[in-house]
C-alpha cells in the first residue's frame, strides 16, 4: 500500500481524477450484480441495495472532481517570507467499516481518502465482506495502481487490531459501535496517528403539534424503520409534543403495520430481517429492557413472515422516560422510543440529554422555531421537516459519543490530508547570519 501510494501521488492530479471516475463507471456497470450480492450478504431489501450502489457511483464522481482542486494558500507572515501551505496525504489510511451498509460505507470512506492522495487498506466487517472485496477488484480494473486499495478480510478484534498496529498505517477511519470505536481510538493514540470516528447515535426526531401530521408520520417511519433501523442516523427517539403524543403514536403504529417485511430479493419488500444473530439478540434484549422499564410495546404483527431469518417487526416503545436504558442505548434495530414533551425548551433539553450527537430532526410549520431548534440540538446533521437524506457533498459526522471528524464534503479533505507550511526566504541577503533576523521565531 505504501508503494502504491507513492505511485498514485506521482500521477498528475487530473489523471487521478480520471481513474476515480473510471472506478465509478465500473461500479455503475456492475450495479445489479453488486446490489444482489449486497442483498444476499446483508438481508437488506434489494431496492435499498440498488439505491446504495447508485450512491457509490455518485461518490466516485464527486471525489473524482476534487482530485485536481485540492489547493494550498499563502500566508502574509511579518518576516516577509513567502509561506505557502500544501495539503499532503497521510500515506496509508486504514478504513474499518461495519455490516449495516457495507458497500455504501466502503465508498464513503475509501473514495475521499484516495482523492486526497492516500492508499487505503479496507477492513470490512467479517459478517459482510463480499461487496467490499468486489469493489477492490473493480479498483484494479479502473487502473488504480496495484495495492492502492487493499481489502483485508478478517475479524476486527484480531485482523483489525493487527492492521491498526502496522507501522505503515498513518491514519484510521472507523464506522461502527461506540465501544469498538473507543478501542480503535486507543490503538491510534498508542501510535499517535489521527483517526476519524463515526459511532452512531440516539437521534431525536422532534414533532411539534403544528407539524403537517401525515407527512410527519411518514417521516417518523422513514427515520426509524428504513433499513430495519440498522442505520447510524436512525431517529430512534421520537419526541412528540404532549397534546399530539398519543394520537401520533397510534398513527405511527397503524402505518408501521403496513410496512412490507419479506424476502429481501423481492422488489416489493420494504424491510428485511436484522443482519446478524448477535444484533437480533441485542435488539430483543433492549425491547425487553424497555418493557421492564414500563414501556407500552406496540409491535407490528408477525404473520406472513418467511420462516427463518432474524425478523423484528417495527416496534414502538411508548411511555418511556428519556433516561430509560432503551431510550439511551443504541438499539440499531426497528425500535423507537416515543417520549412526550411540553414545550420547545423541554424538547431541546431532552434531545440533548444523551451522550450521542449524530443527527436529529424537527417537524413544525414555524420557521423561526425550526431554525432555533436546529441551532440548539447538538448533532452533526439536522433536518427540518424531513429525515435521513445525506449526500457526499455535505459534511457528515458527530459530536460527543458519536465520534469526531467529518467523513464527507470538503471538510473530509482536511481529515484525509495534513497541512505543510513551506517557508521561502525572500530577503535580499538571507545569509547575514544569526541575530540579524529578530523577526524569526
Ligand atoms: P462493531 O462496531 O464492533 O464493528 C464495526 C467494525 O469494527 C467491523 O468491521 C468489526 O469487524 C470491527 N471491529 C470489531 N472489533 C474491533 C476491534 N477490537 N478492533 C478493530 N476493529 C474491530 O459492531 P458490532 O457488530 O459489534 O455492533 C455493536 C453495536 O454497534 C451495534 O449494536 C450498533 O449499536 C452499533 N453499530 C453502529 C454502526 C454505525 O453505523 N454507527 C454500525 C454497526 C454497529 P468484525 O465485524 O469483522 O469483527
Amino acid at each position: 500500500a505504501a508503494r502504491a501510494q507513492r505511485a498514485w501521488i506521482s500521477l498528475n492530479a487530473a489523471e487521478r481524477g480520471r481513474r476515480l471516475w473510471a472506478l465509478g463507471a465500473l461500479v455503475r456497470r456492475e450495479a445489479e450484480a453488486l446490489a444482489r450480492l449486497e442483498c444476499a450478504n446483508t438481508g437488506k431489501p434489494i431496492r435499498d441495495c440498488r439505491a446504495e450502489v447508485s450512491r457509490v457511483v455518485e461518490m466516485a464522481e464527486y471525489w473524482a472532481g476534487w482530485c485536481d482542486k485540492i489547493e494550498g494558500r499563502t500566508i502574509p507572515v511579518p518576516s516577509g517570507h513567502l509561506v505557502y501551505v500544501r495539503r499532503e496525504p497521510h500515506g496509508v489510511v486504514l478504513a474499518i467499516t461495519p455490516w449495516n451498509a457495507p458497500l455504501f460505507t466502503c465508498g464513503w470512506n475509501v473514495l475521499p481518502a484516495l482523492a486526497a492522495g492516500n492508499a487505503v487498506v479496507l477492513k470490512p466487517s467479517e459478517h459482510t465482506p463480499l461487496t467490499s472485496l468486489a469493489f477492490g477488484r473493480l479498483a484494479l480494473e479502473a487502473g488504480l495502481p496495484e495495492g492502492l486499495v487493499q481489502v483485508v478480510a478478517g475479524l476486527g478484534a484480531t485482523t483489525g487490531q493487527a492492521l491498526l498496529a502496522a507501522p505503515e498505517v498513518a491514519m484510521a477511519t472507523f464506522v461502527g459501535g461506540p465501544a469498538t470505536g473507543a478501542r480503535v481510538a486507543a490503538a491510534c493514540a498508542a501510535r499517535t496517528i489521527p483517526c476519524v470516528l463515526e459511532l452512531g447515535g440516539k437521534s431525536a426526531n422532534i414533532v411539534f403539534d403544528d407539524a403537517d401530521l401525515p407527512v410527519a408520520v411518514q417521516g417518523a417511519q422513514q427515520a426509524i424503520f428504513a433499513g430495519s433501523g440498522q442505520s447510524c442516523v436512525a431517529g430512534s427517539r421520537l419526541l412528540v409534543q404532549r397534546r399530539l403524543h398519543d394520537r401520533f403514536v397510534a398513527l405511527l403504529a397503524e402505518a408501521s403495520a403496513r410496512i412490507r417485511l419479506g424476502d429481501p430479493l423481492d422488489p416489493a419488500t420494504e424491510a428485511g430481517p436484522v443482519c446478524t444473530a448477535r444484533q437480533f439478540e441485542h435488539v430483543g434484549a433492549l425491547v425487553e429492557a424497555g418493557r421492564a422499564e414500563g414501556a407500552r410495546v406496540l409491535a407490528a404483527p408477525r404473520e406472513g413472515l418467511p420462516a427463518g431469518g432474524f425478523w423484528v417487526p417495527p416496534t414502538i416503545l411508548a411511555g418511556l422516560s428519556n433516561g430509560a436504558r432503551a431510550a439511551q442505548e443504541e438499539i440499531f434495530g426497528p425500535v423507537v422510543a416515543a417520549i412526550p414533551f411540553d414545550d420547545e425548551a423541554e424538547a431541546i433539553t431532552l434531545a440533548n440529554a444523551t451522550g450521542f450527537g449524530l443527527a436529529g430532526a424537527v417537524w413544525t410549520r414555524d420557521v423561526g422555531r425550526a431554525h432555533r431548534v436546529a441551532a440548539a440540538v447538538r448533532a452533526g446533521t439536522f433536518w427540518v421537516n424531513g429525515y435521513r437524506t445525506i449526500h457526499v457533498s455535505a459534511p457528515f459526522g458527530g459530536f460527543g459519543a458519536s465520534g469526531h471528524g467529518r467523513s464527507s464534503g470538503r471538510e473530509a479533505l482536511d481529515a484525509y490530508t495534513a497541512a505543510k507550511a513551506v517557508w521561502v526566504d525572500t530577503a535580499e541577503n538571507p545569509a547575514l547570519g544569526f541575530g540579524h533576523r529578530p523577526d524569526i521565531g
